[in-house]
């Protein structure tokens, strides 16, 4: 059985870490994501640090398959139920 990478990947921007579907991008493109905000790419070092997006965390797990840790949050069509 081969590994297969998820269709995702993690890109720093806009003061968090997002996922996106998008291909990997230099720094200072333009990258949606997959909480549906458009970020500029930071590919700085401090970058990789920031914060998780909890929406794009959410939709991540959501596209592997794999429940969020603990107590997450409910997912109804592609949603996370109760926000907002
Ligand atoms: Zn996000």
């Amino acid at each position: 059985m081969t590994y297969e990478q998820h269709p995702f990947r993690w890109t720093p921007g806009a003061e968090q870490r997002h996922a996106t579907l998008a291909p990997l991008r230099d720094h200072g493109a333009e990258v949606e994501t997959l909480c549906g905000a458009r970020i500029v790419v930071d590919r700085t070092e401090l970058a990789w640090l920031r914060l998780t997006c909890e929406p794009c965390n959410v939709a991540a797990h959501e596209i592997a398959g794999v429940p969020m840790p603990g107590d997450g949050p409910e997912i109804v069509d592609g949603q996370i139920a109760g926000a907002r």
